[in-house]
């Protein structure tokens, strides 16, 4: 980790001026750096992938078990800082990868994911991520503060949404750190915070579930009945709420996790 004398010092050598469309807020808290790297450690993985190791800040924790790790970075001038150093690195946008393709030729199903993700591509990110098999076992990822407020909302909550819904399905989520914008350099505008994902074991058609917590949220305001008879029949639909208890009048946000999953299992016959 730099601090942030040193690395503005480095970004000047390797001629790098951070960019805010790739999200480029490096990390230069010393204690919040360690604090990820021991996490990921203490998960014991056979495969390590970092999206956007920017200059180091988490990588420089790893290249004890460089073997192991894997980089992908967008910037192609911080693709050219790493290949220096023959670390194995993927130029490509972490969005557009074909991440089961590489997930499927590893030995082992052990794999973690870390990031400090640009803000933009957080969230599609996570929903990706969810919907892959095979995916992750644990990824321990920065967020954006609104964003892991999204992710870790409770039913009712303003912020329970698509993201909540499907992230909390697919894998069990807890809070690391939180991180101030003085945490970074360039200083955002925003707080972070960091959340551990481990996978959970389903047997739900993922890309289906998807699609139907999706649908469920298309229209916030509107009765959840009335989203999913865009592609469910009506009578059929009142028929499944009510051997299920559900209130004909709930709102998508008003349906805990285990009353979504009972709800597709249900419909999709
Ligand atoms: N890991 C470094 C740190 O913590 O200081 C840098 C983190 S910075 C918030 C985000 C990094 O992701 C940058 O290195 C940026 O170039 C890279 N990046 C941005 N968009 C990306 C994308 N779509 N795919 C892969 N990497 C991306």
């Amino acid at each position: 980790m730099h601090t942030k004398k040193e690395l503005s010092e480095k970004l000047l050598q390797a001629k790098i001026v951070p960019l805010k469309s790739l999200g480029q807020n490096f990390l230069v808290n010393k204690e919040i750096c360690e604090k990820i790297i021991n996490k990921a450690k203490s998960l014991k993985p056979d495969f390590i992938y970092e999206i956007g190791p920017g200059l180091g800040a988490l990588t420089s924790g790893f290249l004890d078990e460089q073997s192991k790790l894997v980089l992908v970075e967008l910037d192609k001038g911080l693709v050219e800082y790493w290949q220096k150093q023959n670390l194995n690195i993927i130029h490509a946008d972490a969005l557009k990868l074909n991440w089961s393709e590489l997930l499927k030729q590893h030995s082992s199903d052990n794999t973690l994911l870390v990031s400090n993700l640009p803000y933009s591509i957080a969230a599609s990110l996570v929903i990706e991520l969810s919907e892959l098999s095979p995916t992750f076992k644990f990824m321990v990822l920065m967020f954006q503060k609104e964003v892991a407020l999204r992710i870790l909302a409770k039913v009712r909550d303003e912020d329970y949404g698509f993201l909540t819904v499907v992230a909390n399905t697919f894998w069990r989520i807890e809070k690391l750190i939180d991180a101030g914008p003085q945490d970074f350099y360039p200083v955002p505008h925003v707080g972070s915070r960091v959340l551990c994902f481990t996978k959970q074991d389903t047997s739900i058609d993922k890309s289906k579930f998807i699609n139907f917590v999706k649908l469920s949220f298309s229209q916030r305001r509107k009765y959840l009945i009335k989203n999913l008879s865009q592609q469910f029949d009506l009578s059929m639909l009142e028929k499944t709420f009510s051997n299920l208890g559900i209130n004909p009048k709930s709102r998508a946000q008003d349906i805990d996790l285990l009353v979504f999953e009972r709800l597709f299992k249900n419909l999709s016959i």
